[in-house]
């Protein structure tokens, strides 16, 4: 007899087993032929050798071998469990007698039937639920009984080496089958969830590629509806379309894609729909190409400046100047110009041509009142409302990538809680940073080199000095009557009269009456409320014309009031009565030039001070050096001042004056009440001073002496540095005047008083 141990193994009476032959090397007491007896001895856990009586289970289980198929496996089949006694162990050897152990028979012959019965077709049920295939069947039923069918499975079972054992060692046959019952059982139920768990993961799988097949039929279906009713599209798909063709540079398409996601999760029922939708709009409305660079023709874009704008001969120079320089360059942009002038001088219309001329779109954007830095850069889009700053909405605007832009009011810019916008105008402009612009509604960037920016300004006083020094300043000193007259009769009459429909024929305006309009019925550098006026003209006529039908009108002089109603203007002219102390200064507003009056005056009192007037504080200080001058020019009429009080004031309109250039006109009105001497009348003067008595530079030289021709003045005194700028000035200005350039203050007073 050949004694095997062996450790977690499933033996029971009445099985056929398998082994290697080497299964039975070492022990090998008996050649392995058929019919030798093999003893299984159940070892307590899995030990090597020396082994010792302790490590054996008592119960063991004889078998016989009963054949081999290839001389190698050997077929063995199992007896009866024994009762194992006499364990010895000497060199390895191991030496024991074995006993028969008697089974409780607590089943009949046909309850175990029943249970084998039971316990094979849960298993066939199992297999054929889930398809586990024929040779798993075949294997369930070639299995004899009930210990064949378990012990075939033992490796599948979860069964420890102890839960092993135990079923063997179980005396009561009832109470072993159902050990192996509920091994049984448990596998299936395992199996059964695992099995479960596996399918669903496939079904989870089958979906995902059910669901990306069905996709592509939908898109394909879409597609072909799409293309036989355009304008039915959906929007995601037409803002799938949009972006493919939009050529977006990538930030932006991978913004938009993700943006577009977003639309098609959420559905048309999100409330976030809306935005999504204004945000796609918006950026696949932008033109994202890069411009042709289209060659600049000089003389054409001369010719279009000049056939829109009548005079501005400087202006026009500088532009050309400036479209040379784009051409050599081959470049869309040049340097930023600022055209700065009083309102209707023809700052915008002339971007406007500028456009025509180099045969590119024209936008333009109002800045004035701007506080917010957002307003330029965007508003972030969590922002509920959030929107688009002004220059990329322009940019839509215009739809191309190129456009000339023309920035209105930059020096109305207000620096405010809300940031400063100008700095926020400064990344705008600089052809360094501008390539990639990013509008924070818009989170990407954006490439604005290609824009031409044109910017307009009433004076350069308020813009910040960053943003100045980026800007080339072109100045529009604003028109002469004679200016005027010729830009009413090329082009402003002329459009009215087409705005209106009236043929040209039906309605004529008299050189005198257009005169009359300029003089007395507008006080404005520009040409603004001219227009205004010829609109109402020709809005009047057109009644007329309606009315009477037949017949033409001619506007003149005497019947202009028809048309426009009384004359609205009162310019100020110049002083009618000469008085002491009473001098006519000349000022810049934002308006272009006016003259004014300074007043003085003794009155009874203590030798106090009192100014009045619309003055600023630099004009104040003017007051106080001018009175430091004449006291010390005039020691002796001074002493008046001792025991009377001086009043100064300034009247003439509510625009708030300040500058120094008033300092001249302070100082002759000064002496003149001192000295009793009446100024001439028709002499204006402008100029700043020292404390020494020198008369220095200022601005707006050209405008002040068109206020001064308009008024009736005949000589003026200008400082003697500005005689430069006289060049700026319409000669029909100059032959009207007798313009005196001087030094010092006693130049003036020595000549008028
Ligand atoms: P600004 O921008 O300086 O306030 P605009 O460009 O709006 O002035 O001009 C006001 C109106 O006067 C426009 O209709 C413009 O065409 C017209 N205008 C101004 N200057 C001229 C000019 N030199 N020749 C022809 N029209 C002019």
């Amino acid at each position: 007899m050949i004694i095997r141990p062996v450790y977690d193994l499933l033996l029971l009476p009445e099985v056929s087993y398998y082994f290697k032959k080497d299964f039975f090397q070492g022990y090998e007491s008996e050649p392995l032929e058929t019919g030798t007896d093999i003893l299984f001895l159940l070892l307590k856990q899995e030990k090597e050798e020396p082994l010792s009586i302790e490590d054996f289970h008592p119960i063991g289980v004889s078998a016989r071998i009963e054949g081999s198929s290839d001389g190698e496996t050997l077929q063995i089949r199992t007896c009866d469990r024994v009762d194992i006694s006499d364990i010895e162990i000497s060199d390895g050897q191991i030496l024991a007698s074995a006993a028969i152990r008697p089974e409780i028979k607590d089943l009949t012959e046909e309850e175990e039937k029943e249970l084998f019965r039971q316990i094979r077709n849960a298993l066939l049920k199992f297999v054929q639920t889930y398809q586990l295939g024929l040779w798993v069947r075949n294997f369930i039923l070639q299995r004899k009984n009930i210990n064949e069918t378990v012990c075939a499975l033992s490796d599948y079972l979860n069964l420890m080496a102890e839960d092993k054992y135990a079923i063997l060692a179980e005396d009561s046959k009832k109470k072993r089958y159902e050990l192996i019952r509920e091994a049984i059982s448990e596998f299936i139920e395992v199996a059964k969830v695992s099995e479960e768990a596996r399918s669903a993961q496939k079904d989870d799988q089958e979906q995902l590629y059910r669901e990306a097949a069905l996709k592509k039929q939908i898109d394909y279906l879409q597609k072909e509806l799409d293309d036989m009713h355009p304008e039915n599209v959906s929007d995601v798909r037409k803002f799938e379309n949009k972006i493919a063709k939009a050529g977006m540079n990538k930030e932006a398409k991978k913004e938009a894609q993700k943006v577009l996601n977003r639309m098609r999760q959420e559905g048309k029922e999100s409330h976030e729909y809306g935005l999504l939708y204004d945000y796609l709009d918006f950026v696949t409305s932008l033109s994202w190409k890069t411009p042709r660079v289209s060659p600049i023709d000089l003389e054409k874009a001369e010719a279009i400046l000049d056939e829109e704008h009548y005079g501005l001969k400087k202006v026009k120079e500088r532009i050309i100047q400036q479209l040379a320089v784009m051409a050599l360059n081959k470049k869309q942009y040049g340097s930023i110009l600022l055209f700065v002038g009083a309102p209707g001088t023809g700052k915008t219309s002339i971007g406007q041509s500028i456009a025509k001329a180099l045969g590119r779109k024209y936008v333009r954007i109002s800045l004035g009142g701007i506080r917010d830095e957002a307003e330029i850069r965007g508003h972030r889009r969590t922002y509920i409302g959030a929107m688009p700053g002004r220059i990329m909405e322009g940019m839509k605007r215009s739809g191309v990538s190129n456009p000339v832009m023309v920035l209105d009011e930059v020096d109305k810019l207000v620096k405010d809680y809300g940031g400063d916008p100008a700095s926020a105008l400064l990344e705008v402009l600089d052809p360094e940073q501008n390539n990639t612009f990013t509008d924070h509604y818009m989170n990407v960037p954006y490439d604005l080199s290609n824009v031409l920016f044109v910017c307009t300004a009433n004076t350069t006083d308020t813009i910040p000095e960053p943003l100045l020094n980026r800007m080339e300043v072109i100045s529009f000193p604003g028109y002469t009557a004679v200016e005027k007259f010729q830009i009413a009769r090329k082009h402003l009459f002329p459009k009215a009269l087409t705005a209106m429909g009236i043929p040209k024929e039906k309605l004529a305006l008299t050189d005198e009456a257009l005169y009359k309009i300029i003089d007395e019925y507008t006080m404005e550098a520009g040409v603004r409320s001219l227009k205004k006026l010829l609109d109402t003209l020709c809005r009047t006529a057109a009644v007329k014309l309606v009315k009477k039908e037949d017949g033409d009108l001619t506007v003149t002089e005497n019947n202009l009031s028809e048309y426009l109603g009384r004359k609205q203007m009162n310019h100020e002219h110049k002083l009618q009565d000469p008085q002491p102390g009473v001098v006519t200064g000349l000022a810049w507003t934002r308006g272009g030039g006016e003259i004014l009056f300074i007043e003085s005056k003794l009155t009874k009192g203590k030798g106090n001070l009192l100014i009045t007037g619309q003055l600023g504080d630099v004009m104040k200080e003017s007051v106080q050096i001018a009175l430091s001058l004449v006291k010390s020019l005039y020691p002796e009429e001074a002493r008046k001042l001792e025991n009377q009080d001086l009043h100064i004031h300034v009247p003439a309109g509510a625009v708030p004056k300040d500058g120094p250039s008033a300092g001249i006109t302070l100082v002759t009105a000064l002496a003149s009440l001192l000295t009793d001497k009446p100024a001439d009348p028709d002499c204006a003067m402008t100029g700043e001073v020292s404390l020494r008595g020198n008369v220095m530079p200022i601005g707006g030289l050209p405008e002040k002496l068109m206020a001064a021709q308009r008024a009736g003045i005949s000589r003026v005194f200008i400082p003697y540095e500005n005689t430069e700028d006289l060049e700026d000035v319409a000669d029909e200005v100059k032959d009207k005047l007798e313009i005196i350039p001087v030094k010092k203050v006693t130049d003036v007073l020595g000549r008028l008083l």
